[in-house]
C-alpha cells in the first residue's frame, strides 16, 4: 500500500480528531454556522455543480442534477437547521417507580470524526446529505467521493476547501485504492453508499478497527403490479422512475412483476409513456447518458445475454444515439438464469415478468436478497397490506416510484443485503450521535435497601418488585 497516501489520510484524520477533542460538544450556533455554509455553498454553486455532473456523465439532464443532487441537499440542510435545537435537546425518559426520585435523561453526543464514502450516481447528494446529518450532530467529516465523477469530485473538494476548515470537513479524492485506505482508518463512524460487493469489503475493513458502519447498498428492487392497478397511471409513473438518471438510481424499479394477462397491455403503455416523456433519445437534453463506456458495455451485455437465452427485446425508440445515451429497453420472456435477473441492472432496462397468483410473485421476491426498495401499484387495500406484510424491503412507495426517498421525516436505508442503518432527517442525526443514557441518582434512594448484608428485607423487596414491575 502507498505509504504517502496512508500518511496523508492519517494526517487528515488526526487533525480532525484533535480539533474534535478540543470541542467535544459543539454548540448549536457552531453547528448552525456549518450547516449554513454547506447550504450557501450548494445554492451558490448549483449551476457549476450541475455542469460538472454533465461533464462526468457525458450528458446529465440539468434538471435532474438540480432536483436530485442540489435541491435534495438544500432541503436536507434547511430541514436540519429548522429542527436542530429540538434534535440536540437531552430527552427526559420515564423512570420506573422503584428508581424514583432518581431520573433518566438521554443525551445525544457527537461521535467524533466520521468518514463518508460516496458513489457516482448522485455524486453531490450522496456525499453531502450524510454530511448534513453528521455536521448537525456535531461531528467532523472526511468525504471520499467516486473516481467515476472526477469533475464533480474535484469541484466538491475545491468548494469544501473554500467553505470549511480542513479540520471541520474535507474531501479526499481518489480511486478504489484510496477508498480502500480510507475505509481502513479508525473513524468513529463510517458511512458507505455503494454496491453490495464493495459494502461487504468495507464492512470487513471497518470491523478490524471496530468502526461502526452504516451501509447504504443496492440490489434488485421489484415493482409489483396488482390486478386492481390503474394501468395508465402505473405506466407513466414506472417510466419516470425507471428512466430518471437513465435508471442509474439505487431505488429505481429493477424488474416488474405483472399479472400475466396485463403484461402485454402494460408493456405497450410503458413504451408509449417512454416515448411521450422522451420524444427522442439521441441528443435529447432531458435524457441522461450512462456514466462510462464500461457501464454502457455492461448494460449492452445484459441485453445480449437475455436475447441469447430467448428473451424478447423491445426498444422504446428507433434512434441510434452516438454517445453513451442508451435507448430504454423492455425485456419479455426472460429466463430466470439470465444475468439481467441475477444482478442489479442500474440502467434503462426493464424485465417484465408475468405472474399468475400473487403467491408466485411474493415467492420470487422472497427468493432473492432483501431489496432496497419495493413498489406496489394497485387499489385493492387488502392485497397491498398482504404484500407489505409478506415481503421485506428498505423502503416502499405505493402507486409511484422513488418518492419515499424524499421523505425527511422517515428513515432511509436498506435491510439485509441492501444495507444496514439509516439516515435522513432526525434518523441521520441519531446515526451520527451516541445516544448516551444518564441515570441521575437522588440523595435518598430506595436502591440502598438492596445493599448487603443481605437478609429478609432483600427477599421481601425482591418479591414486591416482582409483583409491581
Ligand atoms: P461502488 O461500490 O463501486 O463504489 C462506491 C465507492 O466506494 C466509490 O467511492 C469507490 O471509489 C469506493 N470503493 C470502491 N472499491 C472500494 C474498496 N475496495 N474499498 C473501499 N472503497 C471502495 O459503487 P458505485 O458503482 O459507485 O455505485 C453504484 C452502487 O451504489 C449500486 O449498487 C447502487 O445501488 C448503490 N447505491 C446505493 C444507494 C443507497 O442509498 N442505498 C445510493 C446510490 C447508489
Amino acid at each position: 500500500m502507498d505509504i504517502a497516501l496512508q500518511e496523508r489520510l492519517h494526517l487528515a484524520l488526526t487533525a480532525q480528531r484533535r480539533a474534535f477533542d478540543a470541542e467535544r460538544m459543539p454548540s448549536e450556533a457552531v453547528r448552525r454556522d456549518r450547516l449554513q455554509r454547506l447550504l450557501g455553498m450548494t445554492r451558490q454553486h448549483s449551476e457549476a455543480l450541475a455542469a460538472a455532473m454533465a461533464q462526468d456523465f457525458g450528458h446529465r439532464a440539468r434538471q435532474e442534477s438540480l432536483l436530485a443532487d442540489l435541491f435534495t441537499v438544500e432541503s436536507a440542510a434547511r430541514h436540519a437547521l429548522k429542527r436542530l435545537r429540538r434534535w440536540m435537546k437531552p430527552r427526559r425518559v420515564e423512570t420506573p417507580l422503584h428508581f424514583l426520585p432518581g431520573r433518566n435523561v438521554l443525551m445525544r453526543q457527537p461521535l467524533g470524526v466520521v468518514g463518508i464514502v460516496a458513489p457516482w450516481n448522485y455524486p453531490y447528494y450522496l456525499a453531502m446529505a450524510p454530511a448534513v446529518a453528521a455536521l448537525a450532530a456535531g461531528n467532523r467529516v472526511l468525504i471520499k467521493p467516486s473516481e467515476l465523477t472526477p469533475a464533480t469530485s474535484a469541484l466538491m473538494a475545491r468548494l469544501v476547501g473554500e467553505c470549511f476548515a480542513p479540520e471541520e470537513m474535507q474531501v479526499i479524492t481518489g480511486d478504489a485504492e484510496v477508498g480502500k485506505a480510507f475505509t481502513q482508518l479508525p473513524f468513529d463512524h463510517l458511512f458507505f453508499t455503494g454496491s453490495t460487493p464493495v459494502g461487504r469489503i468495507v464492512a470487513q475493513a471497518a470491523a478490524k478497527n471496530l468502526v461502526p458502519v452504516t451501509l447504504e447498498l443496492g440490489g434488485k428492487s421489484p415493482a409489483i403490479v396488482d390486478r386492481s392497478a390503474d394501468l395508465a397511471l402505473t405506466a407513466s409513473r414506472l417510466a419516470f422512475g425507471k428512466l430518471f438518471n437513465a435508471g442509474q438510481t439505487c431505488v429505481a424499479p429493477d424488474y416488474l412483476l405483472v399479472p400475466r394477462e396485463l403484461a402485454e397491455p402494460l408493456t405497450e403503455r410503458l413504451l408509449a409513456e417512454m416515448r411521450r416523456m422522451y420524444p427522442r433519445i439521441a441528443g435529447n437534453p432531458d435524457y441522461t447518458a450512462i456514466i462510462s463506456p464500461r457501464h454502457h458495455a455492461r448494460l449492452q451485455g445484459l441485453v445480449d445475454d437475455a436475447a441469447q437465452r430467448g428473451a424478447r427485446v423491445l426498444k422504446s425508440h428507433v434512434d441510434h444515439p452516438d454517445d453513451r445515451r442508451m435507448v430504454p429497453t423492455l425485456l419479455l420472456d426472460v429466463p430466470a438464469d439470465a444475468i439481467v435477473m441475477q444482478e442489479e441492472i442500474f440502467g434503462p432496462l426493464l424485465p417484465v415478468v408475468p405472474y399468475d397468483q400473487l403467491d408466485d410473485a411474493l415467492a420470487q421476491v422472497n427468493r432473492g436478497d432483501r431489496p432496497l426498495a419495493l413498489y406496489w401499484f394497485g387499489q385493492d387495500g387488502a392485497m397491498r397490506d398482504r404484500v407489505m406484510r409478506e415481503t421485506h424491503a428498505g423502503g416502499v412507495t405505493v402507486n409511484d416510484c422513488l418518492w419515499h426517498l424524499g421523505q425527511e421525516e422517515q428513515p432511509f436505508g436498506g435491510v439485509g443485503a441492501s444495507g444496514m442503518g439509516a439516515y435522513h432527517g432526525e434518523w441521520g442525526f441519531r446515526t451520527f450521535s451516541k445516544e448516551k443514557p444518564l441515570f441521575i441518582q437522588s440523595r435518598f434512594a430506595g436502591t440502598r435497601l438492596f445493599q448487603p448484608p443481605y437478609g429478609a428485607t432483600f427477599e421481601k423487596l425482591l418479591g414486591l418488585l416482582k409483583r409491581i414491575t
